[in-house]
């Protein structure tokens, strides 16, 4: 058996104050023809990263409007996992070998994870490329219609890895992408949706905390809430690029000398190529003090993440690939402006001079953060019409809908 995941319920009737009961309406009929459906998302990680954080909203959603929803994770190694991550950076398009021995450990692993699958579904829901080829070592078998998940761009992928992994996408009755962009070339589903991520408003990490809460939180780890805080809250990946964040905060210190950045990042289980690169980031930040380099082992959890997200006077996110970027979602609901990479998702949410900057470089990256913490009421302007472009696109009801819309359509 495949592990499950335990989870919370949880109530649609709570979202009523922040999107209105209309929209709960809308949800509400939409899911009335899809009572007991059974349905089952299965992804490579229970924590870490923004799949995992998603499914803990969506999959008790759709248990209260009368889903019989539940949540799988796959079994691996770090031989396998190391493996993913150079299939999630090639899938990307980055340019490194697939050879017959990364692919034997793909197949085994799947082949492995797919005779561990056990039940009968209407709806089985695969996240990213890790468990994607589970639905041909099932030959179908225990889901009336299978969906691949992607969350990244496949836009321009290495063809090594994208030619081995399309004959098994191939099989799915539909696809899931978060922009149409992404949908790599020759991958022709029966039904194809785009559908971006969302955050969960009620979640410990983007319901509103008592400021002087936040305030303690982030003194705690020594930061100064006298001077500017920069913060850029991600994995320790090159896609993130932590070390021009660092760069560009530099820029920015030769004008403002007192200003912090911090860097926070888990680690995901499913990611060991994550230390790596933290410790390069150590390594680049060298004596600078003014640096916080935390993960989740210095106690960096949703309310340190969310104490840090609403506190910041600018948030960074220097992204050079993203898939959608649900930091900057989660900035955005805080009402802080967001500076980001003009890539993946994060043009949908950061609105170029409404809800914050869009840049390509280190140096307009320090340019529009500079210009944030030089003008502040253009900076809290920006961040309440960030929040007011989230409530209306990015949150979990949203997300809900579009599920229900899709399993509506497919049947
Ligand atoms: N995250 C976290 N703690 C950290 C770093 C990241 O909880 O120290 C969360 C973050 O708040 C967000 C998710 O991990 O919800 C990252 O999602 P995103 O789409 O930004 O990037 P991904 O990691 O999926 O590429």
């Amino acid at each position: 058996m495949l592990k499950t995941v335990e989870l919370q319920p949880k109530s649609l009737t709570d979202y009523i104050p922040i999107v209105g009961e209309e929209t709960i309406e809308q949800i509400r009929a939409l899911a009335e023809p899809l009572k007991g459906a059974r349905v089952v998302h299965i992804n490579a990680t229970a924590f870490g990263g923004g799949v995992a954080e998603m499914l803990y909203t969506l999959v008790p959603l759709m248990r209260d409007v009368g889903l019989e929803a539940e949540w799988q994770v796959i079994t691996g190694t770090d031989e396998f996992f190391n493996v993913t991550k150079a299939f999630h950076n090639g899938l990307q398009g980055m340019d490194l070998p697939l050879t017959d021995e990364m692919k034997s450990i793909w197949q085994q692993y799947n082949q492995y994870n797919a005779a561990a699958f056990e039940g009968e579904y209407d709806f089985v829901i695969v996240h990213d490329p890790q468990p994607a080829g589970m639905h041909a070592y099932r030959q179908g078998r225990g889901g009336r219609r299978w969906i691949w998940r992607c969350h990244i761009d496949t836009s321009t992928p290495n063809p090594a890895f994208w030619d081995f992994i399309v004959p098994y996408l191939q099989l799915y009755d539909a696809g899931i992408f978060t922009m149409q962009q992404y949908v790599g070339q020759g991958l022709a589903l029966p039904r194809l949706a785009i559908i971006t991520p969302t955050i969960d408003p009620l979640s410990p990490k983007n319901a509103a905390q008592p400021v002087e809460e936040n305030k303690k939180i982030v003194r705690s780890y020594g930061l100064d809430l006298d001077r500017p805080l920069l913060t850029q809250v991600s994995r320790y990946d090159p896609w993130k690029d932590p070390l021009g964040v660092i760069d560009a905060y530099r820029l920015v210190k030769r004008e403002i000398p007192g200003v912090q950045l911090a860097l926070l990042g888990s680690m995901a289980s499913d990611d060991p190529e994550g230390w790596v690169y933290y410790d390069r980031t150590v390594r680049h930040a060298g004596e600078d003090f003014d640096i916080y380099i935390l993960h989740n082992f210095h106690g960096v959890g949703n309310r340190e993440v969310n104490a840090f997200q609403a506190l910041s006077d600018v948030v960074i996110q220097k992204s050079t690939r993203e898939g959608f970027g649900l930091v900057v979602t989660e900035a955005l609901w805080k009402g802080t402006p967001v500076v980001g990479g003009n890539v993946g998702g994060i043009p949908l949410q950061v609105l170029d001079g409404e809800t914050g900057f869009l840049v390509d470089s280190v140096e307009a990256c320090a340019e529009k953060t500079l210009y944030l913490l030089q003008h502040p009421d253009e900076a809290a302007r920006m961040g309440a019409q960030g929040r007011e472009h989230v409530r209306r696109n990015f949150l979990s009801t949203r997300h809900l809908r579009d599920y229900l819309q899709l399993f509506s359509d497919l049947g």
